[in-house]
């Protein structure tokens, strides 16, 4: 059995009382010869952080593994939301005004909708990227209202330390408020973590593929 396969599957098993955290296997930095086997596996979803590095393995890969969901989960720019179609399903990175309207655009042009997760800076000091709790009704309203986008969710990133479940507990409190049924939180740290404060997707890297270098 491929190591990958295996870290996938021990992972499952301490994931058996969260039936409903789904796992995003992150396998950036990795190559075609580390995904192949989950894709021969039967594994369905995979995360990219980076739109270059992701165009120059999955739409190969797509060809003979289809049905697949691709998670944008990295920090995106507004010149790079048109490379995302055909390929990716998912993004869980919207955090600003600008790149709504990019996506709305691109959307109405493409005519794919992605499903989306707005990325909320819980207020963390070392973690820049996503919306502030205060703007985020204003943001979600437009992306919605104006932009007509997908939004089934809450992403956050949080810095790994004590407080990591208290991230966890205020983003599911907030995915209530707004009526959302999405969570994407948790990684290679924290998914038990995650999945016990309702993550619906786990976004896991290095305890699948190994170190990243
Ligand atoms: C790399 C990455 C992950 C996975 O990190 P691991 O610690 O390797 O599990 C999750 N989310 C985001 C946004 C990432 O960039």
């Amino acid at each position: 059995m491929h190591k990958t396969i295996s870290n996938l599957e021990n992972i499952k098993k301490k994931l058996v009382n969260c039936p409903n955290a789904k796992i995003i296997a992150v396998s950036k930095t990795f190559g075609e010869e580390n995904i192949k086997p989950l894709l021969d596996y039967g594994h369905k979803d995979f995360g990219e952080n980076k739109v270059q590095e992701a165009l120059q393995k999955w739409p190969n890969l797509k060809k003979k593994y289809m049905n697949i969901n691709l998670h944008m989960i990295g920090k995106l720019q507004t010149n790079k939301v048109k490379f995302l179609f055909p390929h990716f399903n998912y993004i869980h990175s919207l955090d600003n005004l600008k790149l709504a309207e990019k996506i709305s655009k691109e959307e109405s042009r493409n005519k794919k909708k992605f499903k989306i997760f707005i990325q909320v800076n819980l207020g963390s000091e070392s973690q820049k990227n996503g919306i502030s709790i205060k703007e985020l009704p204003d943001l979600y309203k437009q992306a919605v209202e104006r932009y007509d986008l997908n939004i089934i969710g809450l992403m956050c990133l949080p810095p790994q330390n004590e407080a990591t479940s208290d991230y966890f507990k205020a983003l599911k409190n907030l995915n209530i408020k707004f009526n959302l049924k999405e969570l994407s939180m948790g990684m290679s740290q924290d998914y038990l973590q995650a999945a016990n404060n309702g993550a619906t997707y786990l976004r896991i890297g290095s305890s699948i593929f190994g170190n990243r270098f």
